[in-house]
């Protein structure tokens, strides 16, 4: 396993993540999970993704259990959670970014852990609702509280994570490390272009999210649907309408071919496309059994064969890198 600090902090984050959206507590067994954690700890993998919402905290529940099961030492793991969308409570006191819910959604999400602090603590997504200087104020006494050790932001502008760190910083406060935002070969402006000046500037970190694109550049949607997987679950048509689209399957058969040239499956080509960008701090992965994550671990050593030319070979079939603003 290669490991880095999560942006300028001192938090040694594992090259590659596992988290548990759509898979812990909902579409798989708790016996799976716990054995994807089992894989993904003895080989190096130090981070373990959640939030409130994920199976409306039952995610959290699961991993509490397994960790607690597991006895490792708390020292040597890297826990989240994330806050925003509450776990399902409709009323607007039970979800966002105020001061209420962050304390509130915090305290509800250690005890579904039975943890006594959560390492990195994100806003899951902005809230245009609540001034950011409250945000900010919150996370901070968090830390001070000693319930959280990090915090970040996940899908916020580049505009409100700046907003976030001038306000922390004008008042001795603890600012955002690390932002998660989508990124993978369909979805890259964010990481590629909007964070470019912050990486450098505040020295975000990153924990990317849906390198595979929820499974379609695994190439299994290539030809007939499969069953039993992830696009295919009741509810989640939003997910396969967006994700599963006629311009993305023709550049998935065309990535197969050329991972088949390399000796690679797709799925380890593409989560090696995400960890060659060195402003990824680490790529979260997904899975929903144990080979699928024991073949993504094999992309931290495919990073060798994607040389430059490689890179513009994929780069050609994409034909959608992010352009910087022309002046
Ligand atoms: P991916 O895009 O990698 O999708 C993972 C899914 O793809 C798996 O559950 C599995 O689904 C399929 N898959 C994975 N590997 C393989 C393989 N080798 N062969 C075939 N199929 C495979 O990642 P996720 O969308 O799961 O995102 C990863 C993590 O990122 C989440 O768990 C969560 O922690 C975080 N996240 C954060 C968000 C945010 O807003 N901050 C939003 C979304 C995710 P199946 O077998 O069912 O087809």
């Amino acid at each position: 396993m290669q490991y880095n600090n999560l942006g300028k902090s001192g938090l040694q984050v594992s090259r590659l993540s596992l988290g548990s959206w759509l898979t812990f507590g909902k579409q798989i067994a708790d016996e799976t999970a716990a054995e994807l954690m089992q894989v993904a700890y003895d080989n190096g993998i130090n981070f373990f993704d959640n939030a409130e919402i994920y199976a409306r905290g039952k995610s959290e529940e699961v991993m509490g259990a397994i960790l607690k099961k597991k006895g490792w030492a708390r020292d040597s793991y890297i826990v989240s959670s994330k806050a925003f969308f509450g776990i399902g409570g409709e009323l607007p006191t039970q979800k966002g970014l105020s001061r209420k819910h962050l304390v509130e959604a915090c305290e509800a999400a250690l005890k579904r852990f039975g943890l006594d602090y959560l390492d990195l603590y994100y806003c899951h997504r902005p809230d245009k609702q609540t001034p950011i200087e409250e945000t900010v104020w919150t996370m901070h006494q968090l830390i001070m509280q000693g319930k959280i050790l990090y915090w970040g932001t996940s899908e916020w502008s580049a505009q409100e994570i700046m907003e976030a760190h001038m306000f922390a910083k004008q008042n001795h406060l603890i600012g955002p490390i690390v932002e998660q935002p989508e990124y993978n070969m369909f979805v890259r402006d964010k990481v590629e272009v909007e964070f470019s000046q912050i990486y450098k500037t505040v020295g975000l970190g990153t924990t990317t999210w849906s390198p595979l694109a929820s499974g379609i550049l695994s190439g299994k949607y290539n030809s007939e649907f499969p069953d039993g997987t992830r696009l295919g679950m009741e509810g989640l048509e939003w997910l396969k309408e967006r994700n599963l689209t006629p311009e993305r399957i023709k550049a998935v058969l065309a990535l197969t071919d050329l991972a088949k040239e390399l000796g690679l499956s797709l799925p380890v080509m593409s989560l090696a496309w995400c960890l060659k960008n060195p402003n990824v701090s680490t790529v979260i992965l997904g899975a929903s059994k144990v080979p699928q994550l024991q073949e993504n671990l094999k992309a931290l050593d495919a990073q060798a064969l994607l040389t430059e030319e490689i890179m513009n070979r994929i780069e050609a079939i994409l034909d959608n890198k992010p352009a910087f603003p022309a002046y």
